[in-house]
């Protein structure tokens, strides 16, 4: 994969893919992370004199052309704002429009093409419609760290069209995750959490062959207890995966690596705010009662396992942190990451980055991945179709 930095941009038009994939309320970006996570690539072609062609999707259009409702208009007026210049909205995807605005391009201007989405070809990987973007540009550069696990036209066949190259962010996030997966400093510690095993169960496989350590809280962990005969009472349990559970827990035995289950709850008679609570060890949740987030014991005891780490993974919620008296157990961990200075301390997932937002934490620690669904594919050790593309 060759860097942006490597290739000459000055006067050249550079088709951007993004991934401003931001979420609207009304007309307004709620949440700029995404157009932040690519300022420095843009901004760094504009500073080199290339003609920037923004490629992005936003949302889920029908894919029959314009909709109001999910114009990229919002995103290029934020981005406008934070780069202190003016950014260009096309009116169409590919066309006339499109063309004359990219031919009126100056030196270091931007330009957004509308929504890719709004063309139905973009999640078909239609290669007409790549020929149609290529057309706009002399070089392209993938910065959709977000999107790179989908093999849309825009990331995969438009790749092999022009001369392709990696931005700064996506750059920066196949180095951590590729190094951390690869090359971990040890001992490597992983905290995993969320609501699903299901949706987990590669991600756990596949991190049982490469850490020392995993810990598992948030609702997932009372799939292992039921598969260890414990009675977990009405928490969370995927009756399907009981058997993946053990046979995950028997590949760890094998491997030697430690799978650490909480050792006490919060259990509530309700899935509520309301819920009347208390604090039951692993062995004694009542039976009308459920486990929305690790004991005190438990936080105690996975920040003792995490400061032991060089190398710590967090991906998944320990409780249902989006209820006031749910969060500590996700929050204690965040804490414990931000906490070990002496660890690469990584996290990844959606959720899990909002939680280490909403602490405040996502400063402490030494990268938050900007790609939930990316990130997670990489770590179930999957090769993603961007950066296939791009190594082409
Ligand atoms: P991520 O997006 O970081 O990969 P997930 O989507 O797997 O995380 O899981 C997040 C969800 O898991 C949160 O909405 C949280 O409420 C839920 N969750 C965590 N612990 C529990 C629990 N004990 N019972 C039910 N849901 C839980
Ligand atoms: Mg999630």
């Amino acid at each position: 994969m060759k860097s942006i930095r490597e290739a000459d941009v000055k006067g050249k038009r550079v088709l951007l893919r993004v991934d401003f994939n931001v979420p609207l309320s009304e007309g307004t970006v709620t949440d700029d992370a995404r157009i932040r996570g690519s300022l420095p690539t843009i901004k760094y072609l504009a500073d080199e004199g290339a003609k920037v062609i923004i490629l992005t999707h936003l949302g889920r259009p029908s894919g029959i052309g314009f909709e109001a409702d999910f114009s990229v208009a919002p995103a290029a007026r934020v981005l406008g704002r934070l780069l202190g210049a003016e950014v260009l909205v096309s009116p169409e995807v590919t066309g006339e429009a499109s063309q004359q605005m990219v031919d009126a391009l100056e030196n270091g201007q931007v330009l957004m093409l509308e929504n890719l989405r709004f063309d139905p070809r973009e999640k078909k990987n239609d290669v007409e419609f790549a020929a149609e973007l290529a057309k706009f540009g002399d070089i392209y550069c993938n910065d959709a760290f977000g999107a790179a696990h989908r093999a849309h036209a825009s990331i995969d066949v438009l790749a092999g069209m022009l001369p392709h190259y990696s931005g700064l962010l996506l750059d920066k996030e196949v180095e951590v995750l590729g190094a951390m997966l690869e090359s971990p400093e040890r001992p490597f510690i992983a905290i995993l959490g969320g609501s699903k095993v299901s949706d987990k169960i590669k991600i756990i496989n596949n991190l049982i062959n490469i850490v020392d350590k995993m810990l598992v809280g948030g609702g997932m962990c009372f799939t292992f207890l039921a598969a260890q005969g414990y009675d977990v009472g009405k928490s969370i349990v995927e009756e399907d995966c009981l058997e993946d559970a053990r046979n995950m827990l028997a590949k760890a035995a094998e491997k030697g690596v430690d799978i650490v289950l909480p050792i006490d709850f919060v259990v509530a008679d309700q899935f509520s705010e309301s819920a009347t609570v208390a604090i039951r060890g692993y062995d004694e949740i009542p039976s009308d009662m459920m486990g929305l987030d690790i004991g005190p014991a438990s936080c105690e005891l996975f920040k003792s396992v995490i400061m032991e780490g060089k190398t710590v993974f967090w991906n998944g919620p320990q409780g249902v942190f989006e209820m006031k008296p749910f969060e500590n157990g996700t929050r204690k961990v965040a804490e414990a990451l931000a906490a070990n200075k002496a660890a690469t301390t990584v996290v990844g997932g959606g959720d899990s980055g909002a939680a280490i937002a909403k602490f405040g934490l996502a400063d402490e620690v030494t990268f938050v991945s900007t790609g939930g669904g990316a990130s997670m594919r990489m770590v179930e050790g999957c090769e993603l179709p961007a950066i296939v593309a791009l190594n082409a």
